[in-house]
C-alpha cells in the first residue's frame, strides 16, 4: 500500500541529465540488495521528479543553474529551502527561512537569503498551487563533480546530505551505485563509516559502502545494518 512506504523523490540535473533514471534503478538495486543479503526491509516509492512534479524539477533546475551561475556551489540546505517554500508557499513560510538561514550556529551554513532568488520565490508564491507539492525527502543526482560542486570542497567530492527521513536532501554527484547507496542510507539514519578529520575507516567497515570512498565497499557491516534497522523502527513511513 503507497500508505506504507517511505517516498523518495528523485531529480536529476542538469536537464536531460540521464541521472535521474540511472538513480532510480541504483536505489531499486539497493533494496533488492538490502532485504536479499540482510533481510532489511525498506518500503519505498521512487518518484520521478521530471514526471511526478514537472513544475517544481523545472524550477529547481532554474534555480540550480543560477547557483552555478553565481554562487559556483551548491548546498542541500538551500534545496530543501526552496522544497520548504513550495510545499508551503506563503509569506510567512519565506519569513521563516530567512530567519532560519539568519540564525543558523553552523556559521558555514549561513546562507544569504537572496541566494534562492527573489524572482524564483515571488514566482512559487504568484502561482502556489503549481508545485506539487513536493515531499520533503529528495535526491538530487547531478551530471559531475565540476558543474556544481559542494560549499566545502573536497568534503562534498561525493555528494552532501540534510538527513534524516522524512525532511532530508541528498545531493550526489558521483554517479557510482556505492556512492548513491551510501547518500540514500544516511538519509535513513546510517552514520559515517570514517573519521570525519582523517577520513581514516571506522574499524569493521572496511568492505562497506559507509567509508569515505564508497566504491571501496561492497556491502553493508553489521553497525551500520544494525543503525539501518533501529531507524526503520523508530521512524515509520
Ligand atoms: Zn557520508
Ligand atoms: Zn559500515
Amino acid at each position: 500500500m503507497a500508505g506504507d512506504r517511505y517516498r523518495l523523490v528523485v531529480y536529476g540535473y542538469p536537464r536531460g541529465s540521464t541521472r535521474e533514471q540511472q538513480t532510480i534503478d541504483f536505489i531499486t538495486d539497493l533494496v533488492c540488495v538490502l532485504k536479499d543479503r540482510y533481510g532489511i526491509d525498506l518500503p519505498i516509492s521512487l518518484l520521478r521528479g521530471s514526471a511526478d512534479y514537472p513544475n517544481f524539477c523545472s524550477l529547481l533546475v532554474e534555480f540550480l543553474d543560477s547557483c552555478r551561475e553565481g554562487p559556483g556551489y551548491i548546498d542541500a540546505m538551500w534545496v530543501y529551502y526552496l522544497a520548504y517554500v513550495a510545499k508551503y508557499p506563503t509569506p510567512e513560510t519565506v519569513d521563516a527561512v530567512r530567519q532560519f538561514s539568519q540564525y543558523d550556529q553552523d556559521p558555514s551554513r549561513r546562507f544569504d537569503f537572496s541566494v534562492l532568488r527573489p524572482w524564483l520565490v515571488d514566482r512559487i508564491l504568484a502561482n502556489p498551487t503549481a508545485w506539487g507539492p513536493p515531499p520533503l525527502a529528495q535526491f538530487l543526482a547531478t551530471e559531475n563533480t565540476q558543474d556544481l560542486p559542494g560549499k566545502r570542497g573536497q568534503g562534498d567530492l561525493w555528494g552532501t546530505e540534510l538527513p534524516c527521513y522524512p525532511v532530508c536532501t541528498a545531493i550526489e554527484r558521483n554517479g557510482q551505485c556505492e556512492s548513491v547507496y551510501h547518500a540514500v542510507l544516511h538519509l535513513f539514519g546510517v552514520e559515517e563509516g570514517y573519521d570525519r578529520h582523517t577520513k581514516v575507516t571506522t574499524p569493521g567497515c572496511e568492505k562497506c559502502w559507509m567509508q569515505w570512498v564508497p566504491t571501496s565497499g561492497s556491502g553493508l557491516c553489521q553497525t551500520h545494518q544494525n543503525e539501518l534497522r533501529a531507524f526503520l523502527q523508530r521512524v515509520k513511513p
